[in-house]
This record gives C-alpha cells, sequence and structure tokens, in this order.
C-alpha cells in the first residue's frame, strides 16, 4: 500500500503560508502510524519528495478538458473561495498521485467518488491514445462511505467541523455536542430520523449494533440527541484512547517519523520512476534510448 501525505495539495489552500507545511506534514504521518499503518507493509511518503507526481500531473493535463474539470462538484463548491489554476486542476494531480503507482483500488470517502472517475477516464484515455500502461483505478469505499462533519458539509480539517485522533477527550465530547442532528427532532420524544443525522453516520462506525441500539428508539422518540451524543462521545472516545496514546510516544520521537518517510519515499520513488519509464517509453519521449 502507497499512503501519500499530499503537501503539493495543501498548496491550493495555504500557498502564501509555507511555513505550517512542514508541521502538517508531520502530524499527518503521526495519525498514519498511530492508526496502525505499518511502514514495514506501506511505503508512508511526502508528495513532493516524489517529482514524478508533477510530471505524470503535466501530461495528463493534456487529457482532459477544462469544461470536465469545472463540472466537478469539488470545484463548484469552493470556486469562489479558491481560484487558482491549482485548485482547478487539483483533480488532475489526483489521477496523477493514483495512477503514478498503479493502483487498482483507492480508499476515499464518497465525495471523492468523481475524481476516482477522472483518474480512471485518464488513465483509460491514456491507454488508448498510448498503448498500454495504467491500471483502471477504481474506488473503494468502507460499509460507511460517508462521514459529515459538525455542520453537516464534508467533514474537514479546513471547515473546521471535525474530529481529529488529537484531540482531548474533553475536546471530542464538546465537538460532539455541536454537532447538528435531525432538524426536525427539537426535543426527546420528538420522533428522529437518523439518516439525516450526522450523529448517527458515527455510530454507525464506532457503536456496535448501532442499527438496533440507535436508529428504532430515535426513530421512536424514546432516544433524546442528548443522551445519543453522550453514547457516540464514550464509544468514539474508548476507541481512540489507544491511538492517542500512541500518537503521544511518536510525538516524542520525531526522528523515527522523518525515518519513516524518508524511506517510504525512497520507496515510492523507485516504484514511480519505473512507471514513468514505461510512459515515456509509450508516448516516445524516452530521447536517451534509442527507438
Ligand atoms: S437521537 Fe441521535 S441519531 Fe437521532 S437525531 Fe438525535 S442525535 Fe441523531
Amino acid at each position: 500500500m502507497y499512503i501519500c501525505i499530499v503537501d503539493w495539495h495543501a498548496l491550493t489552500a495555504e500557498y502564501n503560508d509555507t511555513g505550517v507545511l512542514r508541521d502538517y506534514v508531520f502530524q499527518a504521518a503521526v495519525d498514519i502510524l498511530a492508526v496502525g499503518l505499518d511502514p514495514n507493509t506501506c511505503a508512508i511518503f511526502v508528495q513532493s519528495e516524489v517529482k514524478e507526481h508533477a510530471e505524470l500531473h503535466l501530461i495528463f493535463s493534456m487529457l482532459v478538458t477544462v469544461a470536465t474539470l469545472t463540472r466537478l462538484p469539488t470545484y463548484q463548491e469552493k470556486k469562489e473561495e479558491l481560484e487558482s489554476y491549482g485548485f482547478l486542476g487539483y483533480p488532475v494531480l489526483q489521477a496523477a498521485d493514483i495512477c503514478l503507482y498503479n493502483a487498482h483500488k483507492v480508499p476515499v470517502g464518497k465525495d471523492q467518488e468523481k475524481h476516482i472517475w477522472l483518474a480512471n477516464d485518464l488513465a483509460k484515455r491514456f491507454n488508448r491514445i498510448y498503448g498500454e500502461t495504467f491500471v483502471l483505478p477504481e474506488a473503494l469505499f468502507t460499509e460507511v462511505p460517508l462521514i459529515l462533519g459538525s455542520d453537516r458539509r464534508k467533514m474537514s480539517k479546513s471547515l473546521n467541523n471535525d474530529i481529529t485522533v488529537s484531540a482531548t477527550e474533553k475536546e471530542t465530547e464538546e465537538k460532539i455536542r455541536s454537532f447538528f442532528t435531525d432538524e426536525k427532532k427539537i426535543r426527546k420524544g420528538d420522533p428522529g430520523n437518523p439518516d439525516m443525522c450526522p450523529v448517527y453516520m458515527l455510530h454507525r462506525v464506532y457503536t456496535p449494533d448501532a442499527d438496533e441500539e440507535i436508529a428504532p428508539p430515535c426513530r421512536t422518540g424514546e432516544l433524546g440527541c442528548v443522551d445519543c451524543k453522550t453514547r457516540l462521545s464514550a464509544n468514539l472516545n474508548a476507541e481512540l484512547a489507544p491511538l492517542r496514546q500512541k500518537r503521544d510516544e511518536l510525538i516524542g520521537n520525531p526522528d523515527y517519523v522523518w525515518d519513516v518517510l524518508r524511506n517510504g519515499s525512497d520507496i515510492a520513488r523507485a516504484r514511480a520512476q519505473r512507471v514513468m519509464d514505461k510512459v515515456r517509453d509509450n508516448m516516445k519521449t524516452s530521447y536517451r534510448k534509442r527507438p
């Protein structure tokens, strides 16, 4: 498995404050290791350490129209805030991130489905023009493919509507208390619709038998939102406790974390270079080789 910390993508929002990126990269690596991804079986690396991402991005950008990119929902949602070419071309760089490793499955949330479609389309288009080169990637969803944030928008660090592994138990409880619920359920006794509620989405991940323990009493009104959130906080904090402990240990050992990223980048680069050699051969642009 290749786990890429996408610092170039972060530039779409942080282009004028790049001093924060080093810490973002470090914190992302700590989270990845704390949740249990093993650097002995996964290449965990930083995107900008593998320059081939930029090369394939440029090649892919020739195979997609501006109209296709402007129609993508993520562009439509944020186009007023982020007007740069980098933001418009973000999904093309994402396609390069995926195809550079010939990934066949990409674990994503439902909101990223269109981007995986674009990566698949670009791989197909390249293969059709230049010959068989890329595996066609597909999205890989979990049983709960969409988790919404506290304000019912996509859960995102930049929207501050997220729950982070690094938050304390108290901060997590406070954040869960702030979550929107089914707006028609005002007080205990009112029937609710858990399918419209971001709290229930998290229960489906963190509460065993949520479909029996939470959904039916929510629908009848027997379960109030305050109790429901308290139960979620308890389950979520119990699950995150060992991850937070591991996180603290990793923060105290930064040399180990940077070593993991260095090794991961070397492994990823070697793989990416093999794929790019094939890309250049098939495009007939390997000028140092005899035809
Ligand atoms: S009871 Fe729980 S699932 Fe139902 S609306 Fe309230 S918070 Fe959401």
